[in-house]
């Protein structure tokens, strides 16, 4: 059987699927020394309150500061982390770190603010998840109800009676509980009445086109106006533009992200945002250089 299978699959080998794959075991082993090396690290991206004008989270977000290619974007490397299991110490990290950077913000006097921090498969059905979030809350004081886990609508219908169940339990604990990149997925509307949950972020791909498109328009409204009667909070995510901010203030959309006010930063460029007064003329004054 082994020999018809290698029959079967020889002529598919190339030069350019060896090459791949051997760039693949060396990124693979690099991943695996990079937490010990400390090339990992986290980049925060605010998010700002419509009414208020105010930063009232940040979502943490991974990079590979490699050595020789430099710095590497999670779509690069959490795919990869995913499969060979690296994803489940990465993912630990993380979620240590975010907690540890916003009880640093809190400790240096900045009004507090939800940290949101990404969950992927392996990381949410495989491990003791509930009991890793407690573990880092614990070490570093921060009040649970300061974070957030991002989890998307297909990794909830993965196992839906166990989803349910993990996400209660942090719910339980004070956690908040997002949905990200709400509208892409595969879950039904009826799911949303089913799972314990805070805030939908609307994706990204009906934001960008707002302005340009009468389907991304009438979808955005939709969820703001839906997320309103369910009593959720919703969050627009990749908003680039003050046309935007506008539109989505018009909506009644809670919270925005996005290059408008910030691209993804180091703890020490994010840190003086939180300040109450720092976007005030955001909506009216020039575009934000980045
Ligand atoms: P996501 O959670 O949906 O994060 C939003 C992505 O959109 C980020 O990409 C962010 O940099 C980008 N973005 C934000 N605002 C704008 C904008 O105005 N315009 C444009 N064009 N893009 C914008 P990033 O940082 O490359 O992250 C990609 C994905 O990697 C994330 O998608 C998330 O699913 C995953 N990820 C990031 N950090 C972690 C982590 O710590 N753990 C896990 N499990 N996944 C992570
Ligand atoms: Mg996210
Ligand atoms: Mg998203
Ligand atoms: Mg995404």
């Amino acid at each position: 059987h082994a020999k018809e299978l290698g029959k079967n699959n020889y002529q598919f080998y190339s030069p350019a699927l060896d090459k791949s794959a051997e760039e693949r075991l060396a990124l693979e082993s690099h991943l695996r020394k990079a937490l010990e090396k400390e090339e990992l690290l986290l980049y925060f991206q605010p998010q700002m309150e419509l009414a208020t004008h105010r930063i009232i989270g940040a979502e943490a977000l991974i990079r590979w500061n490699h050595q020789e290619k430099g710095m590497i974007s999670p779509g690069h490397f959490i795919p990869l982390a995913e499969e060979n299991g690296l994803i489940l110490p990465i993912g630990a990290w993380a979620i240590q770190k975010a907690c540890e950077i916003n009880k640093t913000w809190q400790q240096a006097g900045y009004p507090p603010i939800t940290m949101a921090v990404n969950l992927s498969g392996r990381q949410f059905l495989h491990q003791p998840i509930v009991e890793i979030i407690a573990q880092a809350l614990k070490d570093t004081g921060l009040d649970p109800q300061y974070l957030e886990v991002e989890i998307t609508e297909s990794l909830m219908m993965v196992n839906v009676d166990e989803s349910i169940e993990i996400l209660k339990r942090l719910r339980n604990m004070g956690v908040k509980i997002a949905i990200d990149d709400f509208g892409t997925g595969y879950s039904s509307l009826a799911y949303l009445t089913k799972f314990p949950i805070d805030i939908l972020k609307i994706d990204s791909s009906f934001v960008f086109r707002i302005l340009e498109s009468e389907g991304a328009l009438a979808i955005t409204s939709a969820i703001v106006a839906m997320s309103q009667r369910l009593g959720l909070k919703v969050i627009a995510e990749g908003v680039e533009k003050t046309a935007h901010l506008r539109l989505l203030k018009d909506m009644g959309c809670d919270i925005i992200q996005g290059y408008l006010l910030a691209r993804p930063a180091a703890p020490e460029d994010i840190a003086p945002m939180l300040t109450p007064k720092y976007f005030e003329n955001i909506e009216h004054g020039e575009q934000q250089e980045n």
